[in-house]
């Protein structure tokens, strides 16, 4: 599909608002009806149904015929284009660059600043790959008849968020953390692979030592990452240490199933340490003699976490949301396989329109219920920009592929998983400032200097890397820096 990113640029005000009522309305309503959307605005009919059509033009919003009335939902799209117009607005990114990586649960993207400092932006998916998971575990949910993906997206990084900057201010080898707006995370992009792609270490036993002694200190501060494995380490190219990140999951050492997570994140690395690199060693941490060790319980840094404002309500949901994912996983880890599905799940372009079968089919409660209109609790917020407290049962949309997300972010095509793109178009900057403007690009000169930088970097790089990771070649190459080449042109 191609591009129209200036289209997706010039949103209107009006048409803002609109797009921010729909998103205000989907707190009770999994398909928000178009009378409910009028009043939120504040606009004058005739002209939300105008704006109305433009925004499910370019997928910010779908359409959602339901049997007693017709209405709206957002789209992943239209939710991403909110939190990275908040973003842009607070300066924190500027312009968007290649996806580096698509996981079950998140879609990665190198970024940048007014200054062109390179970042990575998370976007959560929770609940792109896990539809029929949440429709049979809706504990969390209460009486709720579906999970919201936008809910849960956003919880996934807010305590991501909360985590990383912890971890961070307490000398914990995680990325810098930079901001955060509804689903997605701005962060340090490191320079680094995952540990999966390296196929040799200098030492074996150096690394292992590192990484135990990791889950030791994560533990001492009464932490457990959760999901301490072979993709969510990254080696540094420059010292060859370790960075850790992807903190959704992470619990207290003082949670009712601690030890087996602690386990778990242990069990992970000899595995991985075993089959790879053929090594294995009898020396591993226990959970118990950990916690007793001196040095624990210097900093509890769940408590620190808990008191940052993210609830135990919350912490709570997020869990079990995981947990229910986990528990219906095939026991596959591999990112690829998780894409064929959410195509499986995917409904065409041309389906958009009751691509919300799923709320349309079985939303009785919620919006007919209220379809009268909730406006109390709905009103448009004094700066729209700001997270108006995401719906808790919005409807689940797997109908938005990546394709459409990235079209009307108004960024470039995804490459396949795993794959460097063969053709990068121009730079792609947001042009969410005061006036809704194009910005100007960066200028030719700056574009040139980066491409002399990448390419002396990249040349010293691969020299590094033949003396340091030999082999690693042979796998799969998706670290970050080489799918920015091109960025600046
Ligand atoms: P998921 O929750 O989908 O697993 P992750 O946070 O683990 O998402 O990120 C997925 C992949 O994106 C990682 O394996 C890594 O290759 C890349 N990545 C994520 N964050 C960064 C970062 N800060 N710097 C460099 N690469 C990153
Ligand atoms: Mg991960």
């Amino acid at each position: 599909m191609k591009l129209d990113v200036n289209d997706i640029r010039y949103i209107t005000s009006e048409e803002f608002r609109v797009l921010t009522a729909v998103e205000m309305g989907s707190k009770n309503h999994e398909v928000v009806p178009s009378s409910l959307i009028t009043q939120i605005s504040g606009l004058r009919n005739g002209g939300v149904n105008k704006h109305l059509g433009s925004l499910a033009k370019r997928n910010l919003i779908a359409r959602v015929q339901n049997t007693k009335y017709d209405g709206y939902r957002l789209t992943y799209g239209g939710y991403d284009y909110l939190a990275m117009r908040a973003l842009s607005k607070r300066n924190s990114i500027h312009s968007v660059g290649n996806q580096i990586g698509v996981g079950k649960e998140s879609d990665i993207y190198v970024v940048a600043d007014e200054e062109g400092k390179q970042m990575v932006l998370k976007l959560h998916r929770l609940g792109r790959t896990s539809f029929r998971t949440i429709k049979t575990n809706r504990d969390y949910m209460g009486k709720r008849k579906s999970a919201s993906w936008m809910y849960m997206s956003r919880l996934g990084a807010q305590k991501e968020w909360a985590f990383m900057k912890i971890l961070y201010e307490h000398g914990f080898p995680v990325p810098k953390p930079i901001d955060q707006a509804r689903h997605c995370i701005v962060m340090e992009l490191m320079d680094a692979f995952p540990l999966r792609q390296i196929n040799e270490v200098a030492s074996p036993g150096q690394l292992y030592s590192e990484l135990m002694d990791l889950i030791v200190r994560f533990a001492h501060s009464g932490l457990i990452h959760g999901d301490f494995n072979e993709f969510n380490i990254l080696i540094r190219e420059d010292t060859g240490k370790a960075v850790v990140i992807d903190f959704p999951q992470m619990v207290s050492t003082s949670h009712e199933n601690a030890e087996w997570y602690f386990n778990r994140d242990v069990e992970c690395i000899r595995t991985f340490f075993r089959r790879r690199f053929r090594y294995e060693s009898a020396i591993y941490p226990k959970f118990r003699s950990t916690l007793n060790e001196p040095g624990a319980g210097d900093f509890q840094l769940d408590v620190i976490v808990a008191a940052s404002g993210f609830s135990k309500q919350e912490m709570k949901a997020l869990e079990e949301y995981i947990e229910s994912t986990r528990e219906n996983e095939d026991g596959s880890d591999d990112e690829e396989e998780s894409e064929e599905e959410d195509e499986d799940e995917s409904v065409s372009e041309e389906d958009g329109e009751t691509g919300g079968s799923e709320a349309a089919d079985g939303s009785d409660r919620t919006d007919r219920e209220e379809a009268a209109g909730d406006v109390s609790s709905s009103s448009i917020p004094q700066d729209l920009d700001e997270d108006p407290q995401v719906p808790r049962s919005s409807c689940p949309s797997p109908s938005d592929s990546l394709v459409r997300q990235t079209a009307a972010l108004g960024l470039r095509t995804p490459s396949p998983p795993g794959k460097h793109p063969t053709h990068v178009s121009r730079p792609q900057p947001l042009a969410f400032d005061k006036t809704d403007s194009l910005k100007e690009t960066v200028s030719a000169e700056v574009s040139k200097r980066r491409a002399r930088e990448e390419s002396k970097h990249h040349a010293r790089r691969s020299t590094k890397r033949m003396g340091r990771a030999r082999g690693s070649k042979a796998k799969q190459d998706t670290r970050v820096k080489a799918d920015t080449s091109g960025f600046w042109d």
